[in-house]
């Protein structure tokens, strides 16, 4: 076996802090703070060690960033008012009902609100975010390069996957990540037309 070497990279600078690592290994099913002790699914904690893999968030840190306000790309808290997102899309409640999103957002929230749908991106300090863009190529060539504030509300959308339950082996659903959508007051009388516009 080759001898792992801890990376030169550095977690929080040269890698964003939420991104896994080749030896961060899956680690099946369990219940998880992150989701008030519900199943969700693990990972081994080693960032930093191996090689980065820029393409997938590790899981804990993800759900951590989500519900403890914890920047992607630091792993510092965000305080409230430098809160950014580049990869959210502002979009009217509707929009998302309307493609099958209903389930994400809160029951009593009207369907010309306006919402920042950040996927599974938590915000970042106003710093890191800029930082992010000019280091990320994947950033760098996304034609929205505005950062936009995220709002001060916000609801937090469990997703789910199917786990095998050791012992009897029935499928479980188990949380993987944390899809976070910001709340604005803004609202968007037109926005059945965003509708047809796809
Ligand atoms: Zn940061």
């Amino acid at each position: 076996m080759q001898p792992v070497i801890p990376s030169r990279l550095q977690v929080g600078v040269d890698v964003p802090w939420v991104t896994s690592w080749s030896e961060e290994q899956p680690g099946g099913v369990g219940p998880c703070p992150t989701v008030d002790g519900q199943m969700a699914a693990l990972q081994m904690w080693k960032p930093g060690v191996g090689k980065p893999l820029y393409s997938r968030n590790h899981l804990r840190r993800q759900r951590d960033s989500v519900r403890a306000m914890l920047c992607p790309m630091c792993g510092e808290p965000t305080p409230e008012g430098d809160r950014w997102s580049q990869t959210g899309r502002f979009q009217a409640a509707g929009v998302l009902r309307a493609r099958g999103f209903a389930h994400a957002l809160p029951a009593d929230l009207d369907d010309d609100r306006v919402v920042l749908d950040c996927g599974a991106i938590a915000p970042l300090h106003f710093r890191c975010a800029q930082a992010s863009l000019l280091r990320c190529p994947h950033l760098g060539g996304m034609p929205d390069k505005d950062l936009k504030a995220f709002p001060p509300a916000w609801t937090v959308v469990p997703l789910y996957v199917e786990a095998k339950q050791q012992v009897t082996g029935k499928s479980i659903p188990a949380v993987s990540f944390l899809q976070l959508i910001g709340l604005t007051i803004t609202r968007d009388p037109d926005w059945r037309q965003r509708l047809a516009e796809g």
